[in-house]
C-alpha cells in the first residue's frame, strides 16, 4: 500500500529504493568508463557511492511524499484541531530548520538544535500521521538543501566544501527519513489495530446484549410455561387425593391401585420439574429470595436422607451417614438447604447402579461447613465435570432412571451460592464414582441466636371448620377440589367469579378459599369487598404465584393464609388445621 501506514510496506519501499538508487550511478559509471576507454573522455568527477547516496536521498525523501499525497489526494482529517496541530508542528520544524541551516546558530542553551528538532518529529510520528510526516521531511530537506549553499554558517562549517556539506545534509535527511517513517508506520499500525479491536469489542458487545435479550426472553418463556403448566396439575392432584380417599373407603378396585400410584409418582415428578424450572428462572431474573432462619443442620440432613429413602430402598443402596457429634446451627433457608442435599443425594442414588454405597458426611473445617455426598456410581468424565453445573447439561447414559431436565445441579449450585457457599464435583472418571462437596459459611458461635426449643410444626387439632366457600374460575379444578374437601367432611360451596363469591359470602362461610386470578375482579379486590361486609370468614389465597411479594400483597388484602398451586389435600389440611373457628 502506498499509504506507508504499515511497517511491511515501508520495508518493501526502502528495499526497492536501495536497489533502484543504484541503477542510475551504475549505468552512469559504465557509460563514463566506456567513453573513457573508447573516446578518451574524462572520468566521472563524483564517486559511485556519493552518486548513489544522492539518488537514495531523492527517492527516499521525495518518493514517500509523492506516493502519499498523489496516490491518495483526499485528506480526511476528522477535525479542525488535527489540522492546527499539523500546521503548528510543521511550523516549528521549518523554524528550527531555518535556524540550523540558514543562520550561524546551531544550539540553544548548549543543546544541539538537531536534538531539539527530533521533538516535533516525534510529535508528528506519534500523533499527526504519515501524510504530514512526508511533507515535513520534504520541506525540511528543501530548507536544508537551499540553506547549505546560501545561508550564513559558522566559520567551522564554512571551511568545509559545499559538496561535503551537502553530502552530510543528505545523510542526515536519510537518517531522519528512515527513522521517522518507520516510527510513523509503527504508530499508524498500532492505531489501526486499536481501531479494529474497538470495532470488534463493539460487535462483541452488540452480540452479547443480543444474547442477553434472547436469554431473557427464553427465561421469561420458561417461567411462564412452568407457571401455566402447573395450573392444570392442581385438579389432577386434587383428583388423585380424592381417589385416595375412595381407596381408603374401599370404593376403588384393588387392581387399579398400582396405576393410580404410578400416576401420582409421575405427577409428582412433573410438579418437581416445574418447580425446579420456576426456581431457576426466578434466580436468573433475580426474583428469588431466601427465607432464612436459624436451623439445625443435623436435622436438615436427616430429613434429606428420609426424602430419598424410598429411592435408595428401591435401588438397594446402602447409605453411610457421618454427622458431627455436636449439633450445628446455621442461618439458612431450611427448605432450600434441604433441597440442595436432596438433589445431591437423589442424583447419587440415580446415577449409581443398584446395590451401590452412598455416603453423606458433614464436618466443620476452618469455620466452614463441608458436606460431602459420595457415591460409587457411574462417575463423571473429565470433559463433563467442567460443565456439570450448567443448566440443561446431561450425560447421555443408560443407567438413568426417571427423567430429568439437567437443571437439578445448576439449581443446587445457585442455591448454595445464595447461601454464600460453593459446590464442587469430583470424579476420577467414568465408572469410578462421584463426590459432591458443598461448602457453606458458618456464623461465629456468638452471632447466632440459637432457639432453645427446636421449632417443629405441631399439628393442632382444633375444632374443625365446617363450611368452606371455594372460589376458582377454573371450573374442573374447583369441582375436584370441592369433592375432595367434601370427602374430608367439609361442607363446600363453589363460586367461579368474584361477583358470585360476593353473593355466596352472604351464607357466612367459616372459610373462603379464593383464587387470585379471577376474570371479573382479582382476588385482592374481592377480599377488600368481603372485608367491608365485616364477615368473620377466614380468607385463604390460592394462587399460582408463590413469591414473597405475592404473599405480602395477600396478607395486606386481608388473607390469613396463602396456598401456592398446585395444592394437594395435605397442604390444605395443614392450613385448615391451624384455623380455629
Ligand atoms: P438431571 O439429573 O435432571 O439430568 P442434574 O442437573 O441433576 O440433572 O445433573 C446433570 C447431569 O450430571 C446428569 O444428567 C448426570 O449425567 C450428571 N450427574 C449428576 N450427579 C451425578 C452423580 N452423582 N454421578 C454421576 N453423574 C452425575
Amino acid at each position: 500500500q502506498p499509504l506507508l501506514g504499515r511497517i511491511k510496506d515501508l520495508f518493501v519501499f526502502v528495499g526497492v529504493v536501495f536497489f533502484i538508487a543504484a541503477i542510475v550511478p551504475s549505468i552512469g559509471y559504465t557509460v563514463s568508463y566506456l567513453s573513457y576507454f573508447l573516446v578518451n573522455t574524462g572520468l566521472p568527477s563524483i564517486s559511485w557511492i556519493n552518486w548513489w547516496i544522492g539518488e537514495l536521498f531523492g527517492l527516499m525523501v521525495f518518493g514517500p511524499f509523492f506516493m502519499r499525497w498523489f496516490a491518495y489526494p483526499r485528506v480526511s482529517y476528522r477535525n479542525q484541531n488535527a489540522w492546527i496541530e499539523a500546521g503548528i508542528t510543521m511550523g516549528v520544524v521549518c523554524f528550527m530548520g531555518w535556524v540550523l541551516f540558514w543562520t550561524p546558530y546551531s544550539s540553544v542553551v548548549g543543546i544541539s538544535l538537531i536534538f531539539l528538532l527530533l521533538i516535533p518529529f516525534f510529535w508528528i510520528a506519534l500523533r499527526v500521521g504519515p501524510r504530514f510526516m512526508t511533507l515535513t521531511l520534504v520541506v525540511l530537506a528543501l530548507i536544508a538543501l537551499i540553506g547549505t549553499p546560501l545561508g550564513i554558517h559558522p566559520a567551522s562549517t564554512s571551511a568545509t566544501s559545499i559538496g561535503s556539506r551537502l553530502l552530510s545534509v543528505e545523510l542526515f535527511m536519510l537518517f531522519l527519513t528512515m527513522v521517522f517513517l518507520t516510527l510513523t508506520a509503527a504508530s499508524e499500525e498500532r492505531k489501526d489495530t486499536t481501531l479494529t479491536l474497538e470495532r470488534h469489542v463493539d460487535e462483541l458487545e452488540d452480540a452479547l446484549s443480543r444474547i442477553r435479550r434472547e436469554d431473557q426472553a427464553k427465561t421469561d418463556f420458561l417461567a411462564t410455561l412452568a407457571h401455566e403448566l402447573r395450573n392444570p396439575l392442581s385438579p389432577i392432584i386434587s383428583s388423585l387425593d380424592l381417589i385416595d380417599t375412595n381407596i381408603a373407603k374401599g370404593r376403588i378396585l384393588p387392581e387399579n391401585e398400582p396405576h393410580i400410584k404410578n400416576i401420582r409418582t409421575h405427577v409428582q415428578m412433573v410438579t418437581h420439574l416445574l418447580d425446579d424450572l420456576l426456581d431457576i428462572s426466578r434466580i436468573t431474573r433475580k426474583k428469588f429470595k431466601l427465607n432464612k432462619s436459624p436451623i439445625n443442620l443435623n436435622a436438615t440432613l436427616l430429613q434429606a436422607t428420609q426424602t430419598v429413602s424410598s429411592l435408595y430402598k428401591e435401588r438397594n443402596h446402602t447409605l453411610n451417614l457421618s454427622l458431627p457429634k455436636d449439633q450445628i446451627w446455621m442461618e439458612a433457608d431450611p427448605l432450600r438447604l434441604q433441597q440442595i442435599f436432596v438433589n445431591l443425594l437423589y442424583n447419587a442414588g440415580k446415577y449409581t447402579n443398584p446395590g451401590g454405597t452412598i455416603s453423606l458426611s458433614a464436618q466443620v473445617k476452618n469455620e466452614k461447613l463441608e458436606v460431602v455426598v459420595k457415591d460409587n456410581g457411574i462417575g463423571i468424565g473429565p470433559e463433563m465435570l467442567r460443565k456439570i453445573f450448567e443448566p440443561f447439561v446431561q450425560v447421555p447414559t443408560d443407567a438413568r432412571i426417571g427423567t430429568g431436565l439437567g437443571i437439578g445441579l445448576s439449581l443446587t449450585k445457585r442455591l448454595v451460592e445464595l447461601h454464600g457457599g460453593y459446590v464442587r464435583a469430583q470424579s476420577e472418571g467414568l465408572g469410578k464414582g462421584s463426590t459432591f462437596i458443598v461448602t457453606l459459611p458458618l456464623p461465629r458461635a456468638a452471632q447466632l441466636p440459637i432457639p432453645l426449643v427446636v421449632p417443629t410444626p405441631t399439628p393442632s387439632y382444633k375444632a374443625r371448620p365446617q363450611s368452606i366457600l371455594l372460589v376458582d374460575d377454573n371450573e374442573p379444578a374447583a369441582q375436584t377440589l370441592s369433592s375432595l374437601l367434601k370427602a374430608h367432611g367439609y361442607s363446600v360451596e363453589t363460586a367461579y367469579s368474584g361477583l358470585q363469591a360476593l353473593e355466596a359470602s352472604s351464607n357466612h362461610p367459616d372459610i373462603i378459599i379464593l383464587d387470585i386470578g379471577l376474570p371479573d375482579m382479582d382476588g385482592y379486590k374481592v377480599a377488600e369487598e368481603l372485608k367491608k361486609k365485616e364477615l368473620s370468614s377466614v380468607l385463604i389465597a390460592l394462587t399460582g404465584y408463590g413469591q414473597s411479594e405475592d404473599k405480602r400483597k395477600a396478607h395486606e388484602a386481608g388473607f390469613a393464609y396463602h396456598l401456592t398451586k398446585p395444592v394437594g389435600i395435605a397442604e390444605i389440611q395443614a392450613v385448615l388445621n391451624k384455623i380455629h373457628v
